[in-house]
């Protein structure tokens, strides 16, 4: 498949005349060709209102067509072979090994939200049958289910060019819902959204879907993407990406004459807590560990590791030898875009330079000029407690050991946190107590709290969840991961007294979906 540089508008393929962009050979930071053509703003008029037309025929094709879609989407990325590996991996610096695992997950995803879809549960339906005879006023026939929101606009993520990009979850959620989507392409790997863009267009035709269900724009400054976020006929804003950038999106949808939610994940330090026993049983292989983890994808994950808390003492000691032994021979590596290598370089010696920081290692030295250098940090408690800067992410290889004097330090710097994906505790059996009292002040800031491990590995499954207060993510009640997501982009209606003629299939009574609904509040499973 070749890579033409347009735009992909339902089923027209067209030449965006609003400035170009190309992409960016990551390791050499050479252009790319070809250039892609920036939508204009009558473009932009054109995909939303295709999209519009698709909403109301989309969301009522039968589940089997909708799931069908999804599976022909995944086994279409699959049938462009290894033209969109090497270009992912051209524009992105990521390796071919992670590019392709991150293939299957894209394609993985897209399955299970196909059996989701067939599963049909995300509809919610529940039937109250009416009570002529109830005293002393008769009830209504109340029937629910969910609704999809409408035309949902994408930002896809630089550090998952695949994962959560064009077809990756934001998308895949929404499609799921019965949602149409307008993906804008992000600037760090236009050549693999244009791909991935042909694959989702080429299934709308495969399955007959109305050609306005998909559309890709490419943008040459700011005015495609925000003013996606502000047409009327979007109802909903999936966005991957930093916290300046999240929130201005939020703030534009926020404007509107309706406002929409914007399902923004932006930033997050992932707190690691190391607990007294494990420390001192297993600090050092929990160090090399925590560098592995650390250092993986050249640190560009939003789950990255990027504060320790920890009681100061010989036991902390060891694991930082172990962590600055292993970081001391991690290779730096190519980082996704010369923009983020910059704002990690400036980010790490604004750190080194902090008068309350101490440098404790650095990775091996850069060989490239856009190749991340890993380092580690520490500072005290109060200093933690004073500079709110130091709470900031930085999006790299980067992490801050703060030591504390006791465990109640420990927990009251966790109260002081923003928002987060995750949190990470490091604890043997004698530390449960202990763990315990952190519970309720880690599950009021974090999406995942995860016990011996990382938050850097995140299952795409139905118990996952990708999400947390604010910065981390827009709303703290959803998960961008999993298949929950699909919540997002859905929103519950109810029909009174509708005769059955009228109802839509999910909610005939003699329930022709097969679908589980719970009847009078009581769950009714259809096998
Ligand atoms: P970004 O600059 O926010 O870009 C994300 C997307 O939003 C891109 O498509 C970008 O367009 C667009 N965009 C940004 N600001 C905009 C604005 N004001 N108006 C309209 N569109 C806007 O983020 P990035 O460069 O991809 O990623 C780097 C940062 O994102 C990192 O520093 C990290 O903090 C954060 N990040 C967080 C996570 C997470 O899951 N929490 C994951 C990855 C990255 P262009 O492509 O045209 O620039």
């Amino acid at each position: 498949m070749e890579i033409s540089g347009d735009l992909l508008i339902g089923k027209h393929t067209v030449r965006g005349t609003n400035g170009s962009i190309k992409g960016i050979d990551a390791a050499t930071g050479e252009a790319l060709a070809p250039a892609f053509g920036g939508a204009t703003l009558e473009q932009l008029e054109q995909a939303c209102a295709l999209a519009w037309q698709a909403s109301d025929i989309y969301r009522e094709l039968p589940l089997e067509t909708r799931a069908k879609f999804l599976e022909t989407i995944a086994q279409n990325i699959l049938d462009i072979g290894d033209v969109l590996i090497e270009r992912c991996v051209t524009e992105s610096g990521l390796p071919r090994g992670r590019i392709e695992g991150e293939r299957g997950r894209t394609v993985g995803q897209l399955r299970m939200f196909a059996a989701v879809v067939r599963e049909g549960d995300f509809l919610g339906v529940r039937i109250d049958p009416a009570q002529p005879q109830r005293q002393p006023l008769p009830r209504v026939d109340l029937r629910l289910r969910y609704v999809p929101l409408g035309p949902v606009a994408v930002f896809g993520a630089s550090n998952f060019p695949l994962a959560f990009s064009v077809a990756g979850g934001d998308t895949a959620s929404a499609l799921a819902a019965g949602c149409p989507v307008i993906a804008k392409a992000h600037s760090a790997h236009p050549g693999t959204s244009a791909l991935v863009g042909r694959a989702v267009q080429k299934a709308v035709a495969d399955c007959g879907l109305p050609e306005g269900t998909f559309s890709l724009l490419f943008d040459s400054g700011r005015d495609i993407g925000q003013g996606l976020v502000s047409d009327r006929r979007i109802k909903a804003v999936g966005f991957t990406g930093s916290r300046g950038g999240g929130t201005a999106l939020m703030k534009l949808a926020a404007a509107r004459r309706e406002p929409i939610p914007v399902y923004a994940e932006m930033s997050s330090i992932n707190p690691v807590l190391l607990f007294p026993h494990a420390l001192k049983n297993r600090g050092a292989a929990i160090g090399k560990a925590f560098a592995g983890s650390l250092a993986l994808g050249a640190g560009q994950f939003c789950t990255n590791p990027g504060l320790v808390l920890a009681i100061d003492g010989p036991e902390l000691d060891t694991f930082i030898e172990a962590t600055a032994a292993a970081l001391s021979e991690t290779p730096a590596a190519t980082m996704l875009t010369p923009g983020i290598h910059k704002a990690y370089e400036s980010a790490v010696n604004k750190t080194a330079e902090h008068g309350e920081v101490k440098t404790l290692a650095r990775g091996c030295a850069a060989k490239g000029a856009t190749q991340g250098q890993a380092a580690l940090f520490s500072t005290t408690a109060e200093a933690f407690r004073a500079n709110p800067e130091l709470h900031e992410e930085i999006f790299g290889a980067a992490s801050l050991i703060v030591r504390c004097p006791d465990l109640a330090t420990v927990l009251d710097l966790v109260e002081q946190l923003e928002g987060q994906l995750t949190a990470a505790l490091h604890i043997d059996e004698a530390d449960y107590a202990d763990a315990r009292r952190f519970l309720p002040a880690l599950e009021r800031r974090t999406g995942r709290i995860l016990v011996n491990g990382f938050g850097t590995g995140v299952e795409v499954g139905h118990a996952m969840v990708h999400g947390g207060p604010f910065p981390s993510t827009a709303d703290g009640r959803s998960t961008s991961v999993g298949s929950l997501a699909i919540d997002r982009f859905l929103r519950p209606v109810s029909y009174q007294d509708m005769p059955e003629g009228l109802l839509p299939d999910a909610l005939k009574t003699a329930n022709p979906l097969g679908l589980n609904r719970r009847l009078d509040g009581k769950l009714q499973l259809s096998k």
